[in-house]
């Protein structure tokens, strides 16, 4: 199994339940290493565009007044199978039929509250660190 890196949000309703450090340390705990952080509160220009594969499905507008309603932690994860296992982790996208013990189980509100993004392939997680990154993502250190 090949290194790789994934693109983690950790999104505002998660944020605004104080539980970055329980969820940061789930990553850890599974051998995933942040990589990069950056806090940020993302504007509707910003979270349309980070979600643009989405536009004109009916539940666009409500993810993007949800994910610019309050500050996110953005992180890149390392690690053997990053994108998989990092799904894995988050559980499924409707906590509904998210397994237990999984970050969307414990922390999601909603099926938009999910409170978790992770990137669904290396090559979306590519396009996704560029853009929370542009600067670039300091290289591997093991
Ligand atoms: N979402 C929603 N309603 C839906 C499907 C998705 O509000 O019917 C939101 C939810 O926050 C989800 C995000 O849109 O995490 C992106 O959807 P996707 O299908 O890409 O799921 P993910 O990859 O996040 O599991």
């Amino acid at each position: 199994m090949a290194i790789e890196r994934t693109l983690s949000i950790i999104k505002p309703n998660a944020v605004a339940k104080n539980v970055i450090g329980q969820i940061l340390s789930r990553f850890e705990t599974a051998d995933l290493r942040i990589v990069a952080a950056r806090m940020l509160h993302m504007s509707r220009e910003q979270a349309s565009a980070f979600y643009a594969v989405h536009q004109g499905k009916p539940f666009f507008d409500e993810l993007v007044e949800f994910m610019s309603s309050g500050p996110v932690l953005v992180t890149v994860l390392e690690g053997e199978d990053a994108v998989a296992k990092n799904r894995e982790i988050m559980g499924a996208t409707n906590p509904a039929n998210a397994a237990p013990g999984t970050i969307r189980a414990d922390f999601a509100d909603s099926l938009t509250e999910n409170a978790v993004h992770g990137s669904d392939s290396s090559e979306t997680a590519a396009v996704e660190i560029a853009f929370f990154f542009p600067e670039g993502v300091c290289p591997r250190t093991r």
